[in-house]
């Protein structure tokens, strides 16, 4: 299974990502990042297939993901 992480200190909570993962791993939800406002939880890391579309796709560099 994939580890995926959101850095709070980067993520600025624009959910780009929720959209550009194709198996619907990233959530909305309550945690807050490093600026106070809302940021996305990884709901369901045994969905993900490592395409690494969140990491290309998130403007802030704020996901990686480890995994083969
Ligand atoms: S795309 Fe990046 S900056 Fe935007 S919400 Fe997702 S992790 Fe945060
Ligand atoms: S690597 Fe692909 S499947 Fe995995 S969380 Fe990122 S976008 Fe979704």
């Amino acid at each position: 299974m994939a580890n995926i992480t959101i850095d709070k200190a980067c993520c600025k909570g624009c959910n780009i990502c929720l959209s550009a993962c194709p198996k619907k791993v990233f959530v909305k939800s309550k945690k807050r990042n490093n600026y106070g406002t809302s940021m996305p939880d990884v709901n369901k890391p045994e969905s993900c297939v490592v395409c690494r579309m969140c990491e290309r796709l998130c403007p802030d560099g704020a996901i990686d993901v480890e995994g083969e």
